[in-house]
């Protein structure tokens, strides 16, 4: 080795050890282990998990006045009765799993056809409906961000058949100086990619039940009026 190399060479491994230290500066984990994390069999909760629905009660939800809640358990099933079902718990940033069916007799069209949905912090709607071979409004049909955003692809099964809903939900925030900072969307409808990190501005749904933009917030399952069913229902908070 050339003595007018070492320099070089030296500078060359400071470099890339700075490198590495910024890369991993920038990982915002880094410095953390990860937890361990015992993931369910498939279509059971991970060990972390809130369930708020697991086939058997409704100690989970309130009616969406305030009284208990009345919808039908069978079967390891719920389905939507009187008004929509409210948790008794608050969330902020959620993981979201749970299972839905539109009924299996088809009766309706439109946003008449199997329709519910799932309101986060009892605000910003992602739609149910039953979407299979019912044209509606592209930011109205099933797994829409409803009002807002329309689903990349419409992957829905057929009416009566189990539908899974794999979400993604971080809350718009208020700032310091009073503007709200938009939150997000992440959706999988059937394992399919649906919303792909659609911002959540502060601004609710139509029919919501609550607005302007808070920490933390109820999650509630709306009462359109059609015997939609619920099961298999938990979310892991991720704040
Ligand atoms: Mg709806």
């Amino acid at each position: 080795m050339k003595l007018s190399t070492v320099p070089s060479l030296f500078v060359a491994v400071v470099a890339a050890a700075a490198a590495m230290l910024v890369a991993l500066a920038a990982t915002p984990s880094a410095d953390r282990e990860p937890p361990v994390v015992t993931p369910g069999t498939t279509g059971s909760p991970p060990s972390d998990a809130v369930v708020l629905f697991d086939g058997k009660d409704l100690s989970a939800w309130k009616s969406e006045d305030g009284s208990e809640p009345r919808w039908k358990v069978a079967d390891g099933f719920m389905q939507v009765g009187f008004k929509g079902l409210m948790t008794r718990q608050e969330f902020g940033a959620i993981q979201l799993h749970l299972e839905w069916a539109s009924p299996a007799e088809v009766k309706g069209d439109g946003q008449g056809r199997g329709n519910s949905g799932v309101y986060f912090q009892g605000r910003y709607e992602i739609q149910v409906l039953d979407s299979y071979q019912n044209k509606t409004y592209f930011n109205g049909q099933a797994a829409s961000f409803y009002g807002h955003n329309a689903p990349l692809v419409n992957a829905s099964r057929k009416p009566g058949e189990w539908q899974s809903y794999d979400i993604v939900f971080h809350p718009p925030t208020p700032g310091a100086d009073g503007k709200v900072r938009p939150g997000s969307f992440t959706v999988f409808h059937n394992g399919v990619l649906v919303q792909d990190h659609i911002p959540v501005q502060g601004d609710a749904s139509v029919a919501a039940k609550f607005s302007g933009a808070t920490p933390t917030g109820p999650l509630l399952l709306q009462d359109h009026g059609n015997p939609v069913r619920y099961r298999n229902i938990w979310l892991r908070k991720l704040d």
